[in-house]
């Protein structure tokens, strides 16, 4: 049955591979990102294949935006059945320079060169507000319009740090690890009313966001990048592509009695103890 699906942060890397899959199955898609062109561009490859999708600005942090987001939504594909919250990510002054502290370190003078102690509030505050409230608005926005109607549900994207935090990045591991938390106590409050809450925990896929952290400018793996497949026993980074077989079956029918669930698609690297 054809849904109304609304996906933020739809601009990006992933969430408009689960667009364009989420089209491919028959559903109606609106394409939400603070980048108006990123998401015209992606609803624009969905109409162009034969879906049908429309283009949103929004901001996943401004109520008014999400408000007159979800107004063009309702007039222009109807009632959302299924809200994805893909916005998220990461920002450098949320980001230590080195995955552990030394003495030495705070001697170091380095121009850029940051410990935890000089991890500025506004950065963290930052990540905090993108990943975490930025997935709380959208759902106060738009699961009203699922409440008492049957076959909805919200898929949000958290992360493997949100299992174990990851060197180097405290806001986000905390923010993640905050999506997973929502999505938990979302299932539990929405239960009643037939509304499904799941997540998805990516391991590492190579994207704007990672890419000078993961690779060298000739391509090869930076330290980090090595440390990373390493640590994945399958190997390998992932592909947008292997987020879509999840996607379906937790938006899908299939998954009717699941909620409340957060599934690495991570190549093992969260199941793997590094010996
Ligand atoms: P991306 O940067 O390609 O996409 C994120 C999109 O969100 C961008 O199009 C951006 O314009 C949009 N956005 C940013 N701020 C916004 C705001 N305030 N309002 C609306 N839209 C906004 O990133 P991606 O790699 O596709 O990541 C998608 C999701 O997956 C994020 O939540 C990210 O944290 C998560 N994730 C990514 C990885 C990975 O390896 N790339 C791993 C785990 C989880």
């Amino acid at each position: 049955m054809s849904k109304v699906v609304v996906l933020t942060g739809a601009g990006g890397v992933l969430c408009s591979t689960l667009a364009k899959a989420l089209a491919k199955e028959g559903h109606k898609i609106a394409v939400l990102d603070l980048r108006k062109e990123a998401a015209d561009e992606v609803a624009n490859d969905i109409n162009n294949a034969g879906g049908t999708a429309i283009g949103v600005a929004a901001n996943v942090l401004e109520k008014e935006s999400l408000e007159l987001a979800k107004t063009e939504v309702n007039n222009k594909l109807g009632p959302c059945d299924i809200l994805v919250n893909g916005a998220g990510g990461n920002h450098p002054l949320g980001t230590t320079s080195n995955p552990h502290l030394l003495a030495k370190d705070l001697e170091d003078t380095t121009e850029g060169f940051k410990t935890f102690f000089d991890l500025d509030p506004s950065g963290i505050q930052f990540v905090f507000n993108l990943n975490f409230i930025g997935t709380l608005l959208p759902t106060q926005i738009f699961a009203k319009d699922m409440v008492g109607r049957k076959g909805c549900s919200i898929l949000n994207i958290s992360s493997m740090n949100a299992f174990t935090p990851l060197t180097k990045i405290p806001a986000y591991s905390g923010a993640k690890a905050a999506v997973s938390n929502f999505t938990q106590w979302l299932a539990v409050h929405f239960s009643k009313v037939g509304i499904r809450v799941n997540a998805l925990a990516p391991g590492f896929f190579l994207t704007d966001q990672n890419r000078s952290l993961l690779t060298e400018s000739d391509g090869s793996l930076t330290p980090r990048g090595n440390q990373i497949i390493d640590q994945t026993p399958m190997g390998k980074f992932g592909e947008p592509e292997d987020l879509v077989g999840t996607t379906l079956w937790l938006c899908g029918e299939g998954s009717a009695f699941v909620t409340g669930v957060v599934v690495p698609i991570d190549g093992g690297f969260s199941a793997y103890s590094g010996v």
